[in-house]
């Protein structure tokens, strides 16, 4: 009986404490990722580019977890978020529509929306912001799969290899397949491709030969695999910027130039009908 009586009593005590803690309050999430519904068949994300610290999380460790890759990481994208709102921007002006985005505000040290569940948090407290992030983008997937048949989800990204380049990230093709379906390989890499109207407007991009494979380490992660075409009839392509494309000074040139190429791209691809009547 005694020894039945001791931890009884340890897990009353042990529960008491547990009562006596304030509960800490939920985050409110709306203040941690900027969303926007949008009136065309175009989706931007950009999960890298956020400065805001959360108060009383601890930041990510990764410990046990493989760094590098599609592993952990907490590198920051410096400006992409400032990048995806002039590009926002410069779409609404060029087609006189909104576009739908998501990025995040919160800082990668506590939330990585760019990987799966497993490896994207670690406090509990950070679960909801992920889960946020994802809610909002599934549900544009959604809105435009429903309006428009199709779309194009851009996911926008910095790298530090090439300052003066864009890296396509698209696991080879694989996730923009119902693009490749519908017009062939050549919506993919050709001149025409959405790559290929960027090099016409100046940007230098990789790869721009029509079988080279995709720069290893940019090949495209989580958001582009999990939205891109099977699920949500939705084909995405991961931008890797070089910081010629995310300097301030340089953001409102780079997003009029990309806007135009989206418009033209839109002609081809996006059922013009479509994002003409909506
Ligand atoms: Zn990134």
């Amino acid at each position: 009986m005694i020894r039945a009586t001791v931890p009884i009593i340890a897990l009353v005590i042990t529960l008491a404490a547990l009562a006596e803690q304030p509960p800490k309050k939920p985050i409110p999430a709306a203040d941690y990722i900027g969303s926007q519904r949008g009136e065309l068949p175009i989706i931007l994300s950009a999960p890298h580019g956020g400065t805001k610290r959360l108060p009383d999380v601890p930041e990510r460790q990764g410990v046990g977890i493989p760094k590098g890759g599609s592993g952990f990481s907490i590198a920051f994208d410096s400006n992409t978020d400032l990048l995806l709102l002039e590009f926002a921007a410069a779409i609404q002006t060029k087609f006189g529509k909104k576009p739908y985005y998501v990025f995040a505000k919160f800082s990668r040290r506590f939330v990585d929306a760019n990987r799966p569940p497993e490896i994207a948090y670690e406090s509990p407290l950070t679960k909801p912001l992920y889960e946020a992030y994802h809610d909002a983008l599934a549900l544009h997937c959604r809105d435009v799969k429903k309006a428009f048949g199709t779309g194009l989800l851009l996911d926008i990204h910095g790298q530090g290899s090439a300052r003066d380049t864009i890296f396509r990230g698209t696991q080879n093709g694989k996730t923009v397949s119902l693009l490749r379906e519908r017009f062939g390989d050549k919506a993919h890499t050709g001149p025409k491709s959405f790559f290929g109207l960027l090099a016409t407007r100046e940007f230098k991009v990789h790869p721009t030969d029509a079988d080279a494979k995709e720069r290893a380490g940019f090949t495209g992660g989580h958001i582009v695999q999990k939205y891109g075409s099977r699920n949500y009839a939705i084909d995405a392509i991961q931008l890797e910027c070089g910081f010629d494309y995310r300097d301030k000074t340089k953001l409102k040139d780079v997003a009029r130039r990309m806007a135009d190429a989206i418009h033209e791209y839109a002609g081809l691809y996006l059922k013009a009908d479509a994002v003409n009547a909506k």
